[in-house]
């Protein structure tokens, strides 16, 4: 916030202040001085005037005296030609003390009378100041008249002078440099304002064009007028703010370079202050986690990742080892989100740590790839073991004399030999579906007369019953036109076999499996329904997965392998199709494969 700087604080002010000071101190220390001299020096002419004068008038009357005795009137004359204007009054008496002559301001007539004057008394030589009866200051004079031969005294001249007046004069010319000096600091005042003015007008410049610099505007430029110290901080300034404006350029487009980046990158960006703090946070994190980035901006990135419990920023800043975050909502399969996320430090060329960055990668499907290849090899290992542990077993009872049992021994050798040829079924399905995954096995697409198709494979169905202790009856239900599909024979062959044999296999005895042939807009949908005992609602879903049994105990005993549905799942998924299982417990259950179809004009073939 700019402040106004008050006058009484602006350096205008001080430096005014200032010099008005050392004037007013500098006139007062000369006056004194000089005030002081004025009056010694003018006191002291004084003085000597005064001397010189009583001296020569002193001689004059002495002179006079010795002519004649009767010379009292021509020592009033000398008395009257000295009487001047400083002077007061003067008074010569006899060696007597009798007045001789005498004159004064008021022109009083003493001569003949009695000297009543205590100065003048002893005859003595006197130069003193006194002050009159008015208060005013005088200077007194009394000089001795000796004989000739300087025996004796014959009388003495007394001399009062005006001294009030030099001391008027003295502070006059005081006055007049006082009033002189007063002038001399008001004009000084108004210099001093001047030039302190155009000192502090460029700075005030300045000043104004720093706070738009700090606001980004860097267009202005201080103005330069002259040559002095000023005028090269100015041009100093001026180029400090293009400085200023190169590198806010440089920094902006190295921040935007920055910014796209971040924005286009695939994995999270999380960077943090040095107390953890959130200060950039990219789209691609921002959706990961689920947040915006008004309320991630200034958060904790403990909060922000849900790992406060777990850690301090202290231990992210010291251990730099990944950390996977399990974002999955457990309600939802399909919310599966799993999040590696990797720290580094951001450190300055001191090694002061100035926080922290996160990088966030989505690694879901990974670990859900490795969690099946897991569950795999687990499942794998553990369905080839289960048919070897009962064939141990029968062979073991064998070896230990039951091969002698002409009962037995047929019996455990046919079990065996049905343990065996389910493992090769195992390995056999196992095998085409790594071909699948691996994309080695292609289908062979023709255009296949659909319902012709299917009809084939059923009658074969219709055929095995009479040699099954299990009793079925199928049921057809087809299209009137025949459906003509892209379809590779065999392996549709395949997928139709293993639902039509789960069919049988999980109907009660004497079930009708109804087989339904439809077309819609641009599918066939070929579906074939049991009544058996049907699938649970939380299983439906999962019978395409690879070993994935309803009754585990059951299927096994049945001869499943648990890898048919899964190996037709792969076979409708390479045809492009979709397939899906409807069921409802205890009633039956409904297998759907769906083939992409174009239906043809019938007018085409006419
Ligand atoms: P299996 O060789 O065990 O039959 P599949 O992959 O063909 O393996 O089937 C997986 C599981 O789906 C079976 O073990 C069974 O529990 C269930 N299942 C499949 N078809 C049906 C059906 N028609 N009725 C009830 N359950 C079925």
């Amino acid at each position: 916030m700019e402040k106004k700087v008050r006058f009484f604080q602006s350096v205008n002010f001080k430096i005014a202040v200032a010099f008005i000071l050392i004037l007013l101190i500098s006139i007062e220390i000369i006056g004194a001085y000089f005030i002081r001299g004025l009056e010694n020096s003018t006191i002291d002419s004084f003085y000597s005037s005064m001397d010189q004068r009583t001296t020569s008038m002193a001689a004059t009357i002495r002179s006079e005296l010795n002519d004649t005795k009767e010379s009292a009137d021509e020592v009033q004359q000398i008395v009257e030609n000295n009487f001047t204007s400083d002077v007061l009054e003067i008074r010569v008496v006899d060696e007597n003390n009798v007045i001789l002559a005498a004159k004064d301001t008021r022109n009083s007539n003493l001569v003949g009378t009695k000297n009543d004057y205590s100065d003048l008394n002893a005859f003595t030589l006197k130069s003193e100041d006194a002050v009159d009866e008015e208060g005013k200051r005088v200077h007194i004079t009394v000089r001795p008249i000796q004989d000739p031969s300087g025996d004796a005294v014959i009388g003495a001249l007394y001399v009062r002078s005006n001294l009030e007046r030099k001391y008027t004069e003295i502070n006059r010319i005081a006055v007049i440099f006082f009033s002189a000096s007063l002038i001399a600091a008001l004009i000084s005042v108004i210099i001093t304002f001047l030039v302190s003015r155009s000192i502090t007008q460029p700075i005030e410049e300045m000043r104004l064009l720093a706070v738009r610099i700090a606001n980004g505007d860097y267009t202005g430029r201080a103005k330069i007028y002259g040559k002095d110290e000023l005028s090269q901080l100015g041009e100093s300034f001026n180029q400090l703010s293009e400085r200023i404006e190169e590198a806010q350029d440089s920094m902006e487009s190295e921040r935007n370079r920055l910014d796209s980046v971040l924005t286009h990158m695939t994995d999270g960006v999380i960077a943090t202050d040095r107390r953890g703090k959130v200060i950039t946070i990219n789209d691609m994190a921002l959706s990961l986690l689920g947040v915006t980035s008004e309320e991630t901006i200034g958060m904790s990135i403990l909060t922000l990742l849900d790992i406060e419990k777990e850690y301090t920023f202290r231990r992210l800043l010291e251990e730099t080892e990944d950390l996977i975050l399990d974002r999955s909502n457990s309600h939802r399969e399909s919310d599966q989100l799993i999040i590696k996320v990797n720290f580094s430090m951001l450190r300055r060329d001191s090694g002061f740590i100035s926080g922290i960055v996160a990088v966030l990668h989505d690694v879901t499907e990974q670990e859900r790839t490795e969690q099946e290849r897991r569950e795999f090899v687990s499942n794998v290992s553990h369905e080839l073991r289960t048919p070897l542990t009962s064939m141990r077993s029968y062979i073991e009872a064998l070896s230990e004399g039951a091969w002698q049992d002409e009962e037995l021994a047929p019996n455990f050798l046919n079990v065996t030999l049905e343990e065996t040829d389910r493992m090769i079924r195992m390995i056999n399905d196992l095998l085409s579906l790594t071909k699948m995954d691996n994309g080695k096995t292609t289908v062979q697409k023709e255009l296949v007369n659909f319902n012709e198709f299917v009809n084939f494979i059923l009658d074969r169905f219709d055929m095995m019953v009479n040699n099954q202790e299990k009793k079925y009856v199928i049921r057809r239900e087809f299209t009137q036109r025949d459906l003509w599909v892209e379809a590779d024979p065999d392996k549709m062959t395949q997928v139709i076999d293993n639902i039509m044999n789960n069919a049988i296999k999980y109907s009660p005895d004497g079930g009708a499996i109804t087989c339904r042939l439809i077309e819609t807009h641009n599918n066939i949908i070929f579906s074939i329904s049991d009544q058996g005992l049907g699938i649970p609602r939380k299983d439906l879903g999962r019978v395409f997965d690879r070993f994935y049994r309803v009754d585990k105990a059951r299927a096994r005993a049945q001869g499943g392998t648990g890898l048919g549905l899964a190996i037709s799942k792969e076979v409708v998924k390479a045809h492009e199709g979709s397939i899906w299982a409807e069921s409802q417990e205890g009633k039956g259950s409904t297998f759907y494969i769906a083939l992409p179809y174009e239906p043809y004009e019938e007018d085409w073939w006419e």
